[in-house]
């Protein structure tokens, strides 16, 4: 069932010239599903979920809930709960009168109230904090209580803005697992956004990627990991290399590419890729897929070591393999067999099965 529809949807803040913030986004969201919208600064993230709250109207489209379009409904007749990044409490009062204020403005009664509150402190595991003061809070636990405040009057819709990023590394990453358990077990359909692709992938069940206000591809984690729709999104997840290499044949969802050490090599291919022999292809390989060889092993790409980082669970190696190229291949050796070194000659090997055709 699809809850939240955006279509055609464009926002333009001044009249003449310059480019739309956000650009014709059509996108649809499944009752309970968790969507994230992921992009680069000044992308028209924000934009785009101002505009679902009903905090700006579109220039052009339509927005609808379920049936019904509230494309120029006024945010507090849409039914939809705020999570910003800057929590936006009433410093001055209680958690617990924080949690409350929502039920407060629908006149929910006192008794009602009480045990909606308690119930969802709960929920986001701050019993007993009801009390405290907000400044007597950690950041993780703040975004909690803001969590709690969005969630008390049970929103048809849930409305994220970066909630993490005040966080430090360690906390943002146990509050996301908690903001999606919370999110599970209230079934509530939620739009999320970030620019960490890393928060994107671990959290959602799908993904618009976007890029100077129009949407780039819309997936799963593992749609935009592994089939990336174009070379934006196969740089922006993850760190994908991008080389451009001549097509020595083409099929219908299989390319023949020359790699830079004399071998031939076979990608995959999106259906209707449109290339031929002679033309040039854009081929994504991610750090992990790519094999750090000897040097002398036939048909290797060589190249030289420029980077070595260790990050614990993998060793990043980037080569240059030369102009014509793309320059540098980032390669994630799990293993490093011998120690590798800025400076030394190594090889490089592709495996085809997992290497796939971008569009520019
Ligand atoms: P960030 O991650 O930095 O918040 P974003 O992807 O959320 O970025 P938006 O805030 O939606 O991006 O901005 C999209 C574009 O619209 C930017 O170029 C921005 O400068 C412009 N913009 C946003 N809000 C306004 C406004 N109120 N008036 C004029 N231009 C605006």
């Amino acid at each position: 069932m699809i809850d939240v529809k955006l279509e055609s949807v464009s926002k333009r803040f001044t009249r003449s010239g310059e480019a739309a913030a956000v650009d014709d986004v059509t996108l649809t969201i499944a009752a309970g599903e968790f969507f994230t919208l992921l992009g680069p600064s000044g992308c028209g993230k924000t934009t785009t979920l101002r505009m679902v709250a009903g905090f700006y109207f579109p220039t052009a489209g339509h927005i609808h809930f379920g049936e019904q379009d509230v494309t120029r409904l006024a945010p507090n007749k849409r039914d939809t709960g705020m999570v910003f990044q800057n929590y936006a409490l009433f410093p001055h009062m209680s958690v617990a009168q924080n949690v409350a204020y929502g039920l407060k403005v629908r006149k929910v009664s006192r008794a009602d109230t009480a045990r909606r509150v308690a119930q969802a402190l709960t929920e986001v595991h701050l019993d007993g904090y009801g009390t405290r003061r907000i400044d007597e809070l950690s950041g993780g636990q703040q975004q909690r209580v803001a969590l709690a405040r969005a969630l008390v009057i049970r929103p048809r819709t849930l409305l994220l803005d970066e909630p993490l990023s005040n966080l430090d590394a360690k906390l943002r990453e146990e509050t996301r697992t908690e903001i999606r358990r919370i999110q599970r077990e209230s079934g509530t359909t939620s739009l999320y956004v970030t620019h960490d692709q890393a928060e994107a992938m671990a959290m959602s069940d799908r993904i618009a990627v976007m890029r100077s206000g129009q949407v780039q591809q819309i997936g799963t984690p593992r749609e935009v990991y592994h089939e990336p729709a174009n070379a934006f999104v196969a740089r922006f997840i993850g760190r994908s290399n991008v080389l451009s290499l001549p097509v020595t044949s083409a099929e219908a969802t299989r390319v023949g590419v020359a790699l830079p050490g004399g071998g031939r090599v076979t990608a995959t291919a999106p259906d209707g890729h449109g290339l031929g022999e002679g033309d040039t292809a854009l081929v994504a390989a991610r750090p992990e897929h790519v094999v750090l060889v000897s040097p002398e092993e036939p048909d290797a790409i060589r190249g030289t070591v420029t980077g070595v980082e260790f990050t614990g669970m993998a060793t990043h190696v980037t080569v240059d393999i030369g102009a014509g190229a793309d320059g540098d291949v980032t390669v994630a050796a799990v293993d490093v067999p011998d120690r590798v070194d800025v400076g030394d000659r190594v090889g490089l090997r592709l495996p085809a099965e997992r290497l796939w055709v971008v569009r520019p």
